[in-house]
């Protein structure tokens, strides 16, 4: 069990634009990295700082991650001006998942947007997999 206070490095393995502000990074955490769907990370620039990001991606693939950031500020400009192969630093995960075991055999409303429909992509992807 890593130190989740403790950044882990990870390379951009993947950039997907997915509209003029919102680009995917695909991340592959240099040790393992797992998450809950619904929990958030700290995704930093060393020299630059770091802020927090959920996952889009599905929690059950284990060899990478994907943030979904939308182009707003210091950070995420910089973010978005990473090219593949660059490092970041990952730390967590922090908070509470989607207490999935509650919505098996349920039917399901999920509303979101903008940007907020990212991370609820990681749990439409956790949903298919009960
Ligand atoms: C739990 C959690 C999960 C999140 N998940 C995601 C996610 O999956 N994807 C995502 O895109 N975002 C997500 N966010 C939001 C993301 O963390 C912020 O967009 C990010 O911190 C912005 O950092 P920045 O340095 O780029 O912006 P900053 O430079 O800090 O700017 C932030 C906002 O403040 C405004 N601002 C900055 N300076 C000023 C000023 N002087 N006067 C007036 N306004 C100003 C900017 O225009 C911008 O709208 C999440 C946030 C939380 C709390």
């Amino acid at each position: 069990m890593h130190n989740i206070y403790q950044p882990l490095p990870a390379i951009v393995e993947e950039i997907i634009e997915e509209t003029p502000t919102i680009k995917t990074l695909v991340l592959r955490p240099k040790q393992d990295f797992s998450f809950q769907t619904g929990q958030f990370i700290e995704l930093g620039l060393a020299g630059i700082g770091e802020a927090p990001f959920t996952p889009s991606s599905d929690p059950n693939i284990k060899d990478h991650i994907e943030v979904s950031i939308m182009n707003v500020g210091r950070l995420t400009q910089q973010l978005h001006s990473l090219r593949k192969n660059s490092s970041v630093g990952i730390r967590g995960p922090y908070g509470q998942g989607y207490p999935l075991d509650e919505f098996k055999d349920r039917e399901i409303l999920i509303v979101g947007g903008g940007v907020g429909l990212a991370p609820l992509r990681s749990l439409v992807l956790s949903l298919f997999a009960l």
